[in-house]
């Protein structure tokens, strides 16, 4: 009885196993939530499947989520019990397997972990707007708020390499076979964001900060990069998005302050589904990672839960949602 069944299992397997994509890529959770608890906040390890050089999408909490990725044993492939290397192994995850930092913006929520732990860093790149990179330089690493690690402003450390991304042009991550298109993103108030289109042998990811809906600008950006990825879903090269929802649908629009709802989310999800496929709006093979929910320290008020149920009860189109866990690694 029990043979038969696993000879049935094994056959339906065959069918199905085809219309599975493969994973390209891979992604650790640093931390993946929008605070205000400062231990789980913007930082994802990102690589081609079979590569061990990362880059990082935001820098909000590392060590604290690579310690848990390590315990949970989400590095696989690399050795870190090599007694010849003076590092424990958090450590030598930051230091030999993160290339670059790709910062989306200059929010304490996505660089704080990089500033706390940069003393035990070593050289790599900080890459982004140069609206971003400016931020960084005058604001964090210049000798007043923490010392200069980075490699402009007052006695510089050198640590960090600053990069400045120029808009909608594709630019080599240096040490990695990756490279990225950077795309600007509303972030209401004196804020900038910004979008990381992932290329690797033709295959592609895209990471999204924070943003506000286009439905609430004067201007569209989200849609500018709908139109750019929509034909690589049709070709089947395009694999993932980290889009953020920081709120639930009860919070005003007014008091949104740039950041995505469930409706919003939805929203502009289905106006991607829709230039990927006018009569039957798809995203099919696409994982789409939920980024940046606040929690809210109320009593009874579970934004995480209510966030969840309010994209799954609004799902029409069988979107893939992913909802994360700190540490973990995602294949995809
Ligand atoms: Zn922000
Ligand atoms: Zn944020």
């Amino acid at each position: 009885m029990q043979k038969n069944f696993r000879l049935l299992f094994f056959v339906c397997w065959l069918f199905v196993s085809p219309l599975i994509a493969t994973p390209y890529f891979k992604m650790i959770v640093c931390g993946w939530m929008g605070g205000p608890l400062e231990t789980n906040l913007s930082g994802y390890l990102f690589a081609p499947i079979s590569s061990e050089q990362y880059i990082s999408f935001d820098a909000g909490s590392m060590l604290a989520g690579i310690e848990m990725a390590v315990s949970q044993g989400s590095f696989p492939h690399i050795n870190l019990d090599d007694p010849k290397v003076r590092y424990e192994a958090p450590a030598q995850i930051m230091r030999r397997h993160i290339k670059a930092y790709l910062i989306s913006h200059p929010h304490l929520d996505h660089i704080g972990g990089l500033v706390v732990n940069s003393p035990i860093d070593t050289r790599s790149l900080i890459m982004g707007t140069p609206f971003t990179i400016d931020a960084i330089r005058d604001h964090l690493f210049n000798c007043v708020v923490w010392p200069n690690f980075g490699n402009e402003g007052h006695e510089p450390l050198g640590i960090y390499e600053y990069e400045r991304l120029k808009l909608h042009t594709t630019t080599k991550i240096a040490d990695t076979t990756m490279n990225v298109k950077a795309f600007p993103l509303h972030h209401p108030g004196c804020y900038e964001s910004t979008a990381f289109l992932i290329e690797n042998d033709g295959h592609y990811a895209l990471y999204i900060g924070d943003t506000s809906p286009d439905a609430l600008e004067k201007t569209p950006r989200l849609e500018i990069i709908w139109k750019e990825v929509a034909p690589l879903i049709q070709k089947g090269v395009f694999h993932g998005i980290f889009l953020e929802c920081a709120y639930e649908n009860s919070r005003s629009d007014r008091e949104l302050y740039g950041h995505l709802k469930p409706k919003y989310m939805l929203e502009e999800l289905e106006k991607l589904a829709t230039l990927v496929n006018p009569t039957v709006p798809t995203l099919k093979d696409v994982q789409i990672f939920v980024t940046h929910i606040k929690q809210t320290y109320i009593k009874n008020n579970d934004a995480v839960q209510m966030v969840k149920q309010q994209l799954e009860g609004g799902n029409r189109y069988n979107f893939h949602f992913v909802f994360l866990n700190q540490g973990q690694k995602y294949e995809f």
